[in-house]
């Protein structure tokens, strides 16, 4: 596939001018029109039926394609969003994020992080040391844009997933959202959980943890969600880092693993081990 054939699919949804459903794909010229009618189909099955859907197909042009490769997926059980909560603390504090970052990003995304104290449409950026933000809009934050799977590592990723149970197609994009949030300059760790008041299970992303997700990192019913992206001040720029994010299209073509741990405990004596065997 080269650049020029490459297009930019992005659909939104809104009811009452609330979004309610929202998706993005990168496919050559043949994959426009059935790429378009699926996210159509996503859009006209949320209840109530939305009184606006907006498609918009963008061809890139001279902008040169990365290829990746996906996180590994770690699926961490806890049995409610307060474990949840703990754990993922560790896993960003094992990925060089401090305590009072974390705290400050939880505490945002739990209440509110758009300065109107709703949900943000976009991320956080964060300085992983001190929690202070870098977006210029603080409503909308940054939106990751112009990232998808090649067609063989979707079929094969699905699989994978599929066989631990992850059949939504939410972790799928999230999952590719954060494999190219984790290769960003300057960025260490990424922090999710939906905004969707039926979607409890969020994660933490790094490179060198992978995808860590958690089936609870809020209450079900909470509408409140967000993203926040943990950044090195010393090794960061923010309009590189927003270029890249923005504008840097990327596709993953090679699957990542997955495998599930019964507790957090796992994951931690799993990463010392692992630690100890490369010194
Ligand atoms: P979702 O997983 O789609 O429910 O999104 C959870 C939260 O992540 C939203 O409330 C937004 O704050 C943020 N978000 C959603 N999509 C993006 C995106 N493409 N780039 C950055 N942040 C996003």
């Amino acid at each position: 596939m080269n650049d020029d054939s490459l297009y930019n699919i992005r659909m939104r949804a809104s009811h009452d001018g609330k979004h309610v459903s929202g998706g993005e794909r990168l496919v050559s010229f043949d994959g426009i029109m059935g790429t378009v009618s699926d996210l159509v189909r996503r859009a006209a099955s949320r209840i109530p039926f939305p009184d606006d859907i907006t498609v918009r197909v963008e061809r890139l042009k001279g902008t040169s394609l990365q290829f990746i490769a996906a996180l590994d997926v770690v699926s961490v059980l806890v049995p409610d969003f307060e474990t949840g909560r703990a754990a993922v603390s560790h896993v960003l504090q094992l990925a060089g994020v401090s305590r009072l970052a974390i705290e400050t990003a939880i505490s945002l995304m739990g209440s509110g992080a758009a300065p109107s104290g709703s949900n943000m449409r976009g991320a956080m950026i964060m300085d992983a040391q001190t929690g202070e933000r870098f977006e210029e809009d603080q409503e909308r934050g940054v939106r990751v844009s112009r990232f998808d799977w090649t067609d063989a590592a979707r079929t094969e990723e699905s699989r994978i997933l599929s066989s631990f149970g992850l059949t939504h197609f939410r972790t799928k994009e999230a999952l590719a959202l954060a494999t190219k949030v984790v290769h960003a300059p300057g960025v260490i760790a990424e922090l999710c959980w939906s905004d969707d008041p039926d979607y409890t299970a969020g994660y933490a992303a790094s490179r060198a943890a992978g995808y860590v997700r958690f089936p609870f990192l809020k209450a079900s019913g909470d509408t409140r969600g967000g993203r926040a992206i943990f950044v090195e001040r010393n090794r960061f720029n923010l309009p590189s880092l927003l270029n890249y994010l923005e504008k840097q299209p990327v596709l993953i073509q090679t699957p990542g693993r997955c495998s599930e741990l019964p507790d957090i405990q796992s994951f931690i004596s799993i990463r010392n081990t692992y630690l100890s065997r490369s010194c």
